[in-house]
């Protein structure tokens, strides 16, 4: 508990250097708890810290924790979701930051009707090209948002992108400004129905950069709760 509030701390204060740094606001980025893997009373002590943005990757570890924890937090769905398993977050998710194809919105859009509720989505961008990764290529991206934009029930609200591993965080910067620009554009198109507030970039390794890049969120987990032990069943 010392040690996890005093690494939010360190996070909080890194995000303020960099807000003051970039000469932005800091209540123009909020800092999302990464806590896949992470035991219920780690997010519990996190949540007493005064996090209430908690980042999860995988449908039913959401789902359990969402049933868990207090019911003031807003969870984050940050990894790839699969269409099958939509309907169980779509209500439980206050933001889904990995839509990459048109049929997953499709399938969002659908599941948000049938339940009466608008789901909020940001669109995911492999903004450095990696083969490697998920995410739409920044043209199909414009695209995407176009045709996303036409679905009830589903709210395009920015973008977001994983950014390469990189030891030196200043590699990922052009890659920021890259995404920060793509929702510039975007926005130039006045898509009926699209916000482009929200760009989610930024982990561990790199979110100060991000932050001064425009990242409106960052997505930190080896920095809040320590190393991810991934057990193999
Ligand atoms: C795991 C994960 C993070 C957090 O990574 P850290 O390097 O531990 O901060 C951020 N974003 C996504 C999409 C993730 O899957």
């Amino acid at each position: 508990m010392e040690e996890l509030s005093q690494n939010i701390r360190q996070v909080e204060s890194k995000i303020d250097s960099a807000c003051k740094r970039s000469g932005r606001s800091r209540q123009a980025v909020t800092l999302i708890a990464v806590s896949k893997t992470k035991p219920v009373s780690m997010l519990k002590d996190a949540y007493n810290c005064g996090c209430r943005h908690f980042g999860e990757n995988k449908v039913q570890e959401l789902v359990d924790k969402y049933e868990q924890m207090p019911k003031d937090i807003k969870w984050h769905m940050i990894g790839h979701l699969q269409r099958n398993k939509v309907k169980y977050v779509v209500d439980k998710a206050y933001l889904i930051h990995g839509v990459d194809s048109l049929k997953l919105a499709e399938e969002i859009s659908k599941e948000a009707v049938k339940k009466n509720i608008t789901a909020h989505i940001l669109v995911e961008v492999n903004i450095a090209g990696e083969e490697t990764k998920f995410g739409a290529s920044a043209e199909e991206a414009i695209t995407l948002v176009q045709k996303i934009s036409c679905l009830p029930s589903i709210q395009v609200e920015g973008l977001m992108t994983i950014a390469p591993y990189v030891e030196n965080p200043e590699k990922n910067r052009k890659y920021f400004r890259s995404l920060y620009q793509l929702s510039v554009d975007i926005s130039g198109k006045n898509i009926d129905n699209v916000n482009m507030d929200v760009l989610s970039m930024g982990m561990t390794g790199d979110y100060e950069v991000a932050v001064e890049e425009g990242a409106t969120y960052v997505r930190v987990g080896t920095g809040i709760f320590g190393e991810r032990h991934y057990e193999t069943v």
